[in-house]
């Protein structure tokens, strides 16, 4: 199918849902995984919206990926929470541990959300807008697979490794960004491989070590970190947050019990702090943050990270959203095995 086919929010958590429960996903995974492609669609993330559903399917050809795994929860400590995603899909881990790391953040101003074995192919703001929605600050990483090479280096190490940041408003959407620590998500490259389009320079190397603009030859070769040695910084860092410390693997590790899906399955790891215990009762600091969001939005030429997603989110929900009718294809010969 050639053009573009249009859908209302509605239409695509069911088409979703539909494609997936088709392939083999529990209703739970299922539910989960379209409550975040469609957030993604609604907010004009595309390359986490619908895009995602062959890669979620796609995933089910490694035998150790269970599509129907219910995650369990457990306390490792008053201000951490354990949630094993058991080989499935974290959006269902995430939603399940959402509650129990409120309770603790609210209950010691602090805590901290530990998932393991979890495959990880979603953007991260969902999970750290949903605590900020709560009137909470929350911070999530994640590692994926091997794809960034470190400052210096020519070969993919690190993954593209998002860290997220959300910050509760009063009468207003919280403030998230959420960014890869590479110069661009991996799902960005894949796009312009299928639109034919090439890659901006700088984003990455080809296997020859030199730069390239070709979207193919940038998926073979490395990715470059943002900002040189401080990015790749950054990317070691959420290997040490999201592997070593909550006891999972590091990208490079993945990418050993990856059986070419890339699909990566590893640990996340999301802190949440409660703002009303941190300082003496009436600091105002909500307040005091906007008066800083005011100063950024005086200037000409700046807006709010994540403005464009609730840009987005207003107007999508009224208008519906585009795909192209070869991936709406797709989908639905998932739904027809
Ligand atoms: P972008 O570079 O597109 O955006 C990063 C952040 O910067 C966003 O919060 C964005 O807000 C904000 N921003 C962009 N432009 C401006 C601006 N002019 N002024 C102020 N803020 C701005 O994201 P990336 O390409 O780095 O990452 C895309 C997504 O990919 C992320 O959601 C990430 O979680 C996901 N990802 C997932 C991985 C996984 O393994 N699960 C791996 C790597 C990435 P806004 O949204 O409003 O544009």
């Amino acid at each position: 199918m050639t053009g573009q086919v249009h859908l209302t929010l509605d239409e695509v958590h069911a088409l979703a849902v539909r494609a997936l429960a088709a392939s083999g996903f529990s209703a739970a995974q299922a539910g989960a995984i379209a409550d975040t492609v469609t957030a993604a669609e609604r907010d004009e993330c595309k390359s986490h919206g619908l895009f995602r559903i062959p890669y979620y399917v796609g995933a089910l050809k490694n035998p150790d990926v269970d599509a129907t795994a219910e995650p369990s929860i457990t306390e490792l400590a008053p201000g951490v929470v354990h949630v094993d995603a058991h080989f499935g899909f974290a959006p269902l881990a995430l939603q399940m541990g959402a509650d129990p790391l409120t309770g603790k953040a609210r209950q010691n101003g602090i805590a901290a959300l530990c998932i393991n074995n979890a495959y990880h192919i979603a953007a991260l703001w969902p999970e750290v807008e949903r605590l900020a929605e709560r009137g909470l600050v929350a911070f999530a990483f994640t590692a994926a697979l091997p794809y960034v090479a470190p400052a210096g280096g020519t070969k993919p190490l690190y993954g593209t490794n998002p860290m997220a940041f959300a910050w509760p408003r009063k009468d207003h959407p919280p403030l998230v960004f959420d960014q890869a620590s590479s110069m661009t998500a991996r799902g960005e490259i894949q796009l312009h491989l299928r639109d034919g389009k090439p890659i901006p320079e700088g984003w990455a190397i080809g296997p020859d070590g030199l730069p390239t603009t070709d979207p193919k030859t940038a998926l073979e070769g490395a990715q470059l970190p943002f900002g040189g040695h401080k990015g790749a910084a950054i990317a070691m860092m959420v290997e040490l947050l999201a592997g070593a410390l909550v006891g999972d693997v590091f990208s490079y590790e993945a990418a050993e019990r990856d059986t070419g899906t890339g699909a990566p399955c590893g640990g996340e790891f999301l802190i949440a702090i409660d703002p009303a215990r941190c300082v003496q009762s009436g600091a105002g600091q909500l307040d005091h943050a906007e008066r800083l969001f005011a100063k950024i939005l005086e200037q000409e030429g700046t807006r709010l990270p994540s403005d464009r997603r609730f840009a987005a989110r207003a107007r999508t929900p009224v208008e519906g959203i585009d795909i192209p009718g070869s991936l709406y294809e797709r989908i639905l010969e998932f739904i027809r095995g």
